[in-house]
């Protein structure tokens, strides 16, 4: 009996054993048409005879689509195909820390070659829901308007979404760099960007140390589609070690959309029927296996986590175009950025009323909890009384309070770009602010208030902002609001 099984297993073995070589038909546009490949799996590596690698795509009767990665200018009609029985891998592990990559995992900085011995597949199964627990750590942006309005926890998805120039890149640059001194890992994944945009934004990480505990996981614009394609899934691959290893991850996909066109090229060379807006039908899949892989994983697996923050641009701020939609119903929240936010000099133009972090509450530290709680609705009733306030009638104290109010929650929540603060800071303010102490302050001197009051509270007060960053929770409120008071004496 246990022969009879062993032999069995030796014959299924030795049949996939077997290497399979096609025969390529066409060639073109990083596409490949290859008959003879009878047990191809989709997905499955492919080898073509000049070492370039391949994914098989589209299984049909006779032939085989194959989308190309990498240079297929010395591929002809005729010449013969691999299959390896692998699904495709890329290298991860430390040493892929302050390096930059490409698509497949290969260093493109000039720093040499990447000592690592473990791969890991690009394509992977997203833990299962046993295999997680609930987001409950915060991740800090850094960023007043976002730890305050929609805070992010460790293991969410939360879309970072606009029009062209609205700051998208810089709000995710901002939080890989708030994450020094944090152990946890980023991964910025640049989908169809220019290279020299690449390497500015390298260069602004690594001055601001961050390229110390960063990957950087380059698809440039000039590349073929399929590399585009594949990108984030490298770049979640080399995460998830990490994540295995029960360590934080932080990992930014810029953007989804240009995936989504070139997955959408790709399905059109493959002759795939197209649907709305010409994708195929399985680009909703396209965003939803990336993203489930995003997880904060049970203490049994280690407790790392992986958090995502995709990126998605949006045409004349149309969130319900397709794509919009799609990711919107995938992630756990969005952050809205508005265009006219933006050149009215509202920055991060983050719109609060679009803006939404469906799970980040509960990793909110408690103190943040208790100076944001009605930062958004006072937000609101701020922008619906400013539209009133336009024609000039006379308005009723309680009224002209509020505006003052709202004017001046808006300065606090703008932010210069690659300054995060810590959330003490940010405590700090927003105390003051919720408190009336910046009520008398003219609008336009509360910038200077804000950076006055940190270096007095830091000066003066450490054991405040201490109390603030140890416990999470506000200092006594009457020798807070105090010394706030005090401060407020001298501007
Ligand atoms: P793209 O559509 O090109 O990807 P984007 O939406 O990613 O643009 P960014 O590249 O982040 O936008 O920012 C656009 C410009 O706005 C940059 O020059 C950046 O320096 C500036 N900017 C972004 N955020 C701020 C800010 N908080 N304060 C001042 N300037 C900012
Ligand atoms: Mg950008």
């Amino acid at each position: 009996m246990v022969n009879d099984i062993t032999a069995k297993i030796n014959a299924f073995e030795n049949k996939y054993l077997i290497e399979e070589v096609g025969e390529v038909t066409y060639i073109g546009d990083g596409i490949a048409k290859v008959v003879g490949l009878e047990n191809v799996m989709s997905g499955e590596l492919i080898e073509f005879a000049n070492g370039t690698q391949g994914m098989a795509q589209n299984l049909e009767n006779e032939e085989v689509g194959i989308i190309i990665f990498g240079d297929y200018d010395d591929i002809h009609e005729g010449d013969l195909v691999r299959q390896t029985g692998k699904i495709m891998e890329v290298p991860v592990g430390q040493s892929m820390i302050g390096r930059v990559v490409d698509a497949l995992g290969a260093p493109i900085d000039g720093l040499g070659p990447i000592n690592t011995a473990r791969n890991r597949p690009v394509e992977h199964k997203a833990p299962g829901i046993m295999d997680r627990q609930p987001v409950k750590q915060s991740l800090a942006t850094g960023l007043k308007a976002i730890d305050s309005l929609v805070p992010i926890g460790k293991g969410q998805r939360e879309l970072i979404i606009g029009d062209r120039k609205t700051g998208k890149t810089s709000i995710a640059i901002d939080t890989i760099i708030n994450q020094k001194g944090k152990d946890t890992i980023c991964i910025y994944v640049a989908i169809g960007q220019k290279e020299s945009t690449v390497k500015a934004l390298v260069e602004t990480l690594r001055k601001n140390g961050a390229m110390d505990y960063t990957v950087i996981v380059s698809a440039g614009a000039s590349e073929p589609a399929p590399l585009l394609y594949i990108a984030p899934y490298s770049g979640t691959a080399i995460g998830e070690e990490f994540m295995a290893n029960g360590q934080d991850v932080l990992i930014v996909y810029d953007d989804l959309s240009k995936q989504a066109a070139a997955y959408r090229e790709i399905s059109l060379l493959l002759r795939r029927p197209p649907g709305r807006e010409a994708y195929p039908g399985d680009v909703f899949y396209l965003h939803s296996r990336l993203l489930e892989r995003s997880a904060k994983l049970n203490d049994e697996l280690g407790g790392g986590s992986m958090t995502a923050l995709p990126i998605v641009e949006t045409q004349a701020g149309d969130i319900s175009a397709y794509i919009p939609t799609n990711v919107i119903s995938i992630t756990d929240g969005q952050i809205f950025l508005q265009s006219d936010l933006f050149f009215s000099g509202v920055r991060p133009a983050i719109s609060a009323g679009l803006s939404v972090s469906r799970v980040g509450g509960s990793a909110q530290i408690k103190a943040m909890k208790q100076v944001s709680g009605t930062l958004r609705i006072d937000l609101a009733s701020y922008r619906e009384l400013e539209s009133f306030a336009q024609f000039g009638s006379d308005l009723d104290a309680t009224t002209q309070k509020k505006l003052n109010r709202g004017k001046r929650t808006v300065e606090i929540l703008k932010q210069s770009i690659h300054k995060p603060l810590d959330v003490e800071l940010q405590v700090a303010i927003l105390f003051a602010l919720v408190h009336g102490a910046i009520d008398e302050i003219p609008v336009d001197r509360v910038g200077e208030y804000e950076n006055k009051l940190f270096d007095y509270l830091k000066g003066q007060h450490p054991e405040l902002l201490h109390h603030i960053s140890e416990t999470g929770e506000l200092p006594d409120e009457e020798t807070f609001y105090h010394a706030i008071y005090d401060f407020n004496d001298t501007f």
